[in-house]
């Protein structure tokens, strides 16, 4: 079977210093995979490599996939929650691939965006500021904008780094179901 993504000898550098060492795989499509290592052993920067943000020093990521077919969930750490803005507007940002940056966003999508909400237990948050969830409740409304983004391919950075464990559950129980539908996570 052709994989969906194929890593060859793949290496990514910050400043000529490598985070990504001739790394070489394949990913299936519809497969689920975890990548484990210790704190700067290189999976943040492999993610960003895979979804094209950051080049190849040496070696290749082979696919044939745009960067909005990515659903992306970036690891906490790298998300400024002091930004003002509403849990439900952070949930709608789900929605630029179907309604483009600058695009209107439809009366249906607002609807979907609160199902979202709702999918992940956190009915009724829509008007909350992200500055005033607890991390799992705002790890919540990460995977809502994914839900509402209904990507092909699916990229979770920490998914479940300093998350409740009741969160975890829920969460692990999304994860399943994307895999379920023939998602590629
Ligand atoms: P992980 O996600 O596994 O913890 P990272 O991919 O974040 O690892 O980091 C891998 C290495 O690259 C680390 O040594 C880290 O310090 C370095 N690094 C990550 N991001 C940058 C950056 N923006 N500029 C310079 N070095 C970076
Ligand atoms: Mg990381």
């Amino acid at each position: 079977m052709t994989p969906l993504i194929r890593l060859d000898n793949l290496t990514v550098a910050y400043n000529r210093h490598p985070a990504v060492h001739h790394v070489s795989g394949a990913f299936a499509s519809g497969s689920l995979t975890a990548i484990a290592g210790p704190n700067g052993a290189g999976k943040s920067t492999l993610l960003k490599a895979i979804m094209g943000e950051l080049r190849p020093a040496e070696g290749r990521v082979e696919h044939r996939l745009g960067r909005a077919e990515f659903g992306y969930l970036p690891q906490a750490a790298e998300i400024d929650r002091r930004f003002p803005i509403s849990v439900i507007d952070t949930v709608m940002l789900g929605a630029w691939k179907k309604t483009g940056a600058f695009g209107r966003i439809v009366p249906g999508e607002v609807k979907r965006a609160g199902e979202a909400l709702s999918a992940v237990g956190l009915e009724g948050f829509g008007r909350r500021h992200v500055g005033s969830l607890s991390a799992g409740q705002f790890q919540r409304v990460l995977f809502a904008r994914l839900l509402l983004q209904d990507a092909g391919i699916i990229l979770l950075d920490e998914p479940f780094t300093a998350i409740d464990a009741r969160t975890t559950r829920d969460l692990v129980d999304i994860v399943t179901r994307w895999h379920g539908e023939g998602r590629t996570v």
